[in-house]
């Protein structure tokens, strides 16, 4: 196996996201293949028992047990790290494992975590149930508030933790602001990137330290495979998570990390294009209902922060209607787009957070965080948006909208 053309990093890591994303980390066999090769396999075998042991004290270079490192997983790890501008990366099973990981890996009883209330379902409940549970206290505060996240900091403050754009209100947080803040605290920001990817905004451009992701969603962009991964310093990934990862082992199979590897090589096209039919798509939505969650429309009232984060404001977007009935009356008359919650998803599909994604966060959490009875959330994929725009125009009809 070797390195891309035998390019070593200095030479690649120049190279723009998107060539990232066809390239990045690729290793070759000896046959040539140009598709990366899938190492389906658990363990390694050895020349001598010396080889062996001389792995696993670290004096010899080599994989030992696929719970510790396998070719194709590092083949993706290496990538999306390039991607991201971020020193090293590793991948968990889902984006829940990732967030687990990324947190946990670091936190440790007595600390306090900063998070911002508008969050993924299950990220709420690490921070809600989770953390409490072994002694981690927490802060939830408006993410979109920069005085907030500053009011909320405890001399014991180890982690701020926000999603931008939050799922799903779309809530944007100011993250030159916040993770300068951080940096002054000495406190680490986790930014959970799935909303965007590398593709539309790099948060370490921005000062994050962790970029954590559900490479579930857009990188791998067709509905197949679960996948996670955290990004760091190549300090923080070797010190700190890894010793969590290695022994906790919510590892990806070597299958899965093909399967986003083959998502990844498209994620440039996908993102810009499906951003590019959101935008379309919510112009005539916000036409026809009382309340559209759109960071890339001027009515979202933070569409300029957005704009000076992200290249494009992705695939997603959330609006309001009146109230469950009317939502789920919308989702029961859609014909093309599926009522699905999943997002990222080169398909369109449309969802009610409040009974689905959200249905875990308490109800006071819920209209806290503006998860109301009436919104409904909607992943724009790369049908032709004619056809997605006709099909919503005969659901809101069929509803009285
Ligand atoms: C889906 C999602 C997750 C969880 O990812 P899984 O791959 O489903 O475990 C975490 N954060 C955000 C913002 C998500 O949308």
């Amino acid at each position: 196996m070797k390195k891309t053309t035998g390019l070593d990093r200095s030479k690649t890591k120049n190279w723009h996201p998107a060539t990232q994303a066809v390239r990045g980390g690729t290793w070759r066999s000896e046959h040539g293949e140009t598709s990366e090769a899938l190492f389906l396999t658990s363990g390694y075998t050895y020349d001598s028992a010396e080889e062996v042991a001389a792995r696993f004290a670290g004096e010899a270079q080599g994989m030992t047990y696929s719970r510790l490192q396998n070719p194709t997983v590092a083949m993706l790890e290496e990538r999306i790290a390039l991607m991201e501008g971020a020193e090293a990366c590793r991948t968990q099973a889902t984006g829940m494992a990732a967030m687990t990981t990324a947190l946990l890996c670091q936190l440790s009883a007595g600390d306090h975590i900063v998070a911002a209330k508008a969050a993924f379902g299950s990220c709420r409940w690490l921070i809600d149930h989770l953390c409490p549970r072994f002694g981690i206290e927490t802060t939830v505060i408006d993410g979109r508030d920069n005085d907030a996240w500053e009011r909320a900091i405890r001399a014991n403050t180890k982690v701020f933790f926000f999603e931008t754009p939050a799922n799903p209100t779309m809530d944007i947080v100011d993250m030159r602001h916040v993770c300068a803040l951080a940096r002054a605290h000495g406190i680490t920001t986790v930014v959970d990137n799935a909303f965007a990817t590398a593709a539309l905004q790099r948060p370490m451009d921005f000062g994050a330290d962790v970029v954590a992701y559900s490479a579930t969603k857009l990188m791998e962009g067709q509905g197949r495979v679960l996948a996670g991964a955290v990004c760091g310093t190549e300090k923080f990934i070797n010190e700190v998570l890894l010793p969590f990862q290695r022994n906790t082992g919510p590892n990806l199979s070597p299958f899965n990390a093909w399967v986003v590897m083959k998502g990844l090589e498209t994620l440039d096209l996908r993102a810009r294009r499906q951003s590019e039919n959101a935008l379309t798509v919510g112009k005539f939505v916000e036409g026809r209902v009382p309340r559209i969650l759109h960071p890339g429309l001027a009515s979202h009232p933070q569409h300029n922060l957005a704009k000076s984060q992200m290249d494009d404001c992705g695939p997603i977007f959330s609006f309001i209607l009146e109230g469950r009935e009317q939502a789920m009356g919308l989702l029961n008359a859609l014909e093309l787009v599926d009522i699905s919650n999943n997002i990222g998803d080169s398909r369109s599909l449309c969802c009610h957070p409040a009974s689905t994604t959200h249905y875990s966060v308490s109800a006071e959490a819920r209209a806290d965080m503006g998860v109301v009875e009436g919104m409904l959330r909607i992943n724009i994929g790369l049908e032709d948006p004619r056809d997605i725009i006709a099909d919503l125009d005969q659901a809101l009809t069929r509803v009285g909208l």
